[in-house]
Parts: structure tokens; C-alpha cells; sequence
């Protein structure tokens, strides 16, 4: 079987799927690895470092065609998209929730989507294939760092001739993969860290990594199904930002991470709350996004300064700009998964594991992931897929 890496072209993107670790790795179960030419460039890994791991080099158009399966971390471009064929496999974080039509082309190409966005977090046999949870862990070191790097102060107490600075007060609002370990970077750095979120179960683990974990008494428990948040109602949303707004007044630097599966990151910094804050604080927003982030007015991959001087990063894709580490990461969860569904020399779909059902999307033609209407949403015939080398089915999906 052949497993193809492509050279990530999305604006900012600089991750690559597979590292030569995990080359390594997936030719010693006998898949066979080429890589676009190129496609490390800006992770600092080079063709020659995937040649000597055993991949061979090629370029895209042989790609497409010569793949079993195509590894990506994002979705695949159009490009891409132009050259898939019935029965070739596609596997990335493909974000198809809410994108009903992404999910119909896919399934109109005929190929078997994988979405490593979607891997059921909960079940211990997918713990390794847990790309959200790799990516989330940088992106919330990176924000304690970025705000380090931004704040005007120092993040330790400091005791020197010249006189002596206090520790930094970092607000952490969110504690889920990112706030937790952005709460334990900060900390590492010499800050003094409170931190919040509406599941009040996460307090241990605030408090085991040396936080203050704050309890609003506006609002009580919002934990929602499988371990995330439930959307607030309006008024708990308005008590939630009013009770927030005294506390990040008192803190120079303050990291939001919270998002609710399926809607618009919460607002839980508003205008009135910016103002608030003392000059020269600063607020790195991981919530960031087109649709609206955590902070009133944030914009993903933008700074601003506040007329009151507070500074406000909206964060873009953290993982990314860490790109060594993030693919490192994001390879050993997609080598994982092939492992796991790779069986005899070949890519093998069962739809009766409720892993596989978590994460397939599309299958032979048709729209099969529960979430997006299940197998009901039939698309355009695709010819037939192919089984050598190709993707088996082993368990029906109809
Ligand atoms: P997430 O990115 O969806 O959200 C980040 C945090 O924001 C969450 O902790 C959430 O409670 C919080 N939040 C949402 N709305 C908020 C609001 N209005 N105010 C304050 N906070 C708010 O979460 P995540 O990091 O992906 O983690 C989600 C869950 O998945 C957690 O329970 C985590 O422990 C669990 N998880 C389990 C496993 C596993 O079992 N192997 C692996 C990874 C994550």
C-alpha cells in the first residue's frame, strides 16, 4: 500500500503530515511512503531526511495518481481535490462538521475520508490518534509564551540590585488541553495564575498544575456532553461576563481557550471589560476566529493595541507556528491511525468499530458519518472502487 504526504499549501500552514520518524515506523509495517517534493520545507525537515528514512520523493501529479492514500494536515486543496480517484483514501483534519457541502465533494470523488478531527476522544485505544489534544497542547504552550514575549514585564518575581518586579497575574478562562497547559507554562515561567471555566471538574487539575481556580457565583456547572462545555443561555452568558469583568481587571495578562462544539466561540471579554484594564496589559485570545473570538474585537493572526493600551493577540494557528514540534506531534497520531486501520497491506473500512465510525466521513460515494447525516446522503455514482492496494470494506456501511 502506498501512503502519500503532500506539501501543505493552505496560507500560513507549515506542518507536514508525516515526519521521517513515523516514515520509519510505517515502512516497518510494510506501507511504502512518498512524499511530495518539498513538503517538510517549513518544518526543517528535508527530502534528504525523508529519502533516508525510506520515502521516495516524488512530485504531485505522480502523487495523486500512484497514492493508496493521501496523509494531509489540513484539508486537501484544489489540486488535490482534482486528482482523487474512487477508492483512494484521504486522511487529515478535515473540520466537515457544520460543512455539509465539503462532505458531498468528498463523497462525490469517491474516496474514503478520514477525519483526525473527529477521532472519539473518550476511547483509550485512540488516545494516540488524538490530533486535537497533540495540537492543542502546543497551541496552549505558545500562547503562555506569546504573552510572555508581549507583556512589558517580567512573568517571575525578580529580585535584582535594581530593584525588585512582581510576578506577572495571568488569567487562564478556559481550561480544557490548551488552558491547562498554558496554566502550566505560565507557571513555569514565574507566573502567579488563576484560571476559570464553566466545568467546575477541572479545578483539580487547575489546582494540581498551582493555579487558583475561580468559581463565579453568577453562574453555576455548564458541563455538556462528552467532557465539553454547553452553550450558556443569555443570561447566564451576560452574568458569566459581568462576574468575569471584576477579576481580569486585576490581572496584567490574560489567555482565553474556550470554545463550545459547533457554535461560535463564547464572548467572555467584552469592550467594557477591555477598558477595564490597567496599560500595558495583555490578552492573547485562542478563541480567535472569523465568526468572533473570546475578546470583543480580537481578529485571528492580529494584534491591537487599545486606546487604553491593552494589547490584544489574536491568536492564528499556534501549532503551526511551531511546525517541528506540531508535525512531530500530529505524525505519530496519523502513523497511529493508519496502523490501526491498515490491515493485510490494505486501508480495511469498518463501520461497525465506533472508532472507524467516528472518524470516517465518506465511503465509497456516499456521506457515512453520523454527524453529518449518516449513510442516508447519497452523492454522485463514483465508478467502483478499487480493492488491491485500495480500500477494502470489512463491514457494511449500508
Ligand atoms: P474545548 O477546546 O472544546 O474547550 C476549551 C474549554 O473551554 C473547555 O474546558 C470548556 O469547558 C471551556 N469553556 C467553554 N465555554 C466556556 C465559557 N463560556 N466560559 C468558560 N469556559 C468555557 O475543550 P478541549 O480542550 O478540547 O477538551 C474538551 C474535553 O475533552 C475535556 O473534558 C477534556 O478533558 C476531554 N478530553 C478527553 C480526552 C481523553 O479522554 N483521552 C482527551 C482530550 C480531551
Amino acid at each position: 500500500m502506498k501512503v502519500a504526504v503532500v506539501k501543505e499549501t493552505a496560507p500560513g500552514e507549515r506542518r507536514v503530515a508525516l515526519v521521517p520518524e513515523a516514515v520509519t515506523k510505517l515502512r516497518a509495517a510494510g506501507l511504502e511512503i512518498l512524499v511530495e517534493s518539498g513538503a517538510g520545507d517549513d518544518a526543517w525537515v528535508s527530502d534528504d531526511a525523508f529519502t533516508e528514512a525510506g520515502a521516495s520523493i516524488v512530485a504531485r501529479e505522480e502523487l495523486s495518481q500512484a497514492a493508496d492514500a493521501i496523509v494531509m494536515v489540513g484539508r486537501p486543496d484544489e489540486q488535490v481535490m482534482a486528482g482523487l480517484r474512487p477508492g483512494q483514501a484521504v486522511l487529515g483534519m478535515l473540520t466537515p462538521l457544520g460543512d455539509p457541502d465539503f462532505a458531498q465533494r468528498l463523497a462525490g470523488t469517491g474516496v474514503t475520508a478520514i477525519s483526525l478531527d473527529l477521532i472519539p476522544r473518550t476511547l483509550p485505544r485512540a488516545q494516540s490518534m488524538d490530533a486535537l489534544t497533540s495540537q492543542a497542547n502546543i497551541a496552549g504552550y505558545k500562547a503562555a509564551i506569546l504573552a510572555a514575549d508581549t507583556f512589558g514585564r517580567f512573568f517571575p518575581l525578580l529580585i535584582t540590585a535594581a530593584g525588585t518586579a512582581r510576578p506577572a497575574r495571568v488569567l487562564v478562562l478556559g481550561t480544557g488541553v490548551a488552558g491547562l497547559q498554558a496554566i502550566g507554562t505560565a507557571r513555569r515561567l514565574g507566573a502567579v495564575v488563576s484560571a476559570y471555566d464553566v466545568r467546575p471538574e477541572t479545578k483539580t487539575e487547575v489546582e494540581s498544575l498551582g493555579g487558583t481556580f475561580i468559581e463565579l457565583t453568577s453562574v453555576g456547572p455548564a458541563s455538556g456532553e462528552g467532557g465539553y462545555a454547553r452553550a450558556l443561555t443569555e443570561e447566564e452568558r451576560q452574568a458569566q461576563q459581568d462576574e468575569l469583568a471584576g477579576h481580569i481587571a486585576r490581572h496584567d495578562v490574560v489567555i482565553t481557550t474556550a470554545q463550545v462544539p459547533g457554535r461560535r466561540p463564547p464572548l467572555l471579554v467584552t469592550g467594557d471589560a477591555l477598558k477595564s484594564m490597567a496599560a500595558g496589559s495583555v490578552i492573547v485570545d485562542m478563541g480567535a476566529s472569523a465568526l468572533g473570538g473570546n475578546v470583543a474585537g480580537s481578529q485571528p493572526g492580529e494584534t491591537v493595541v487599545t486606546e487604553n493600551g491593552v494589547t490584544v493577540v489574536g491568536a492564528g494557528s499556534l501549532p503551526s507556528s511551531m511546525p517541528a514540534a506540531a508535525s512531530a506531534m500530529y505524525a505519530r497520531n496519523i502513523s497511529s491511525l493508519l496502523l490501526y486501520l491498515v490491515k493485510d497491506g490494505s486501508l480495511t473500512v469498518d463501520l461497525s468499530d465506533d472508532l472507524q465510525r467516528g472518524v470516517v466521513i465518506t465511503y465509497e460515494g456516499r456521506v457515512v458519518h453520523p454527524s453529518l447525516g449518516g449513510a442516508t446522503q447519497e452523492a454522485e455514482p463514483p465508478g467502483q472502487p478499487e480493492s488491491a492496494g485500495g480500500t477494502d470494506v470489512d463491514g457494511a456501511s449500508d
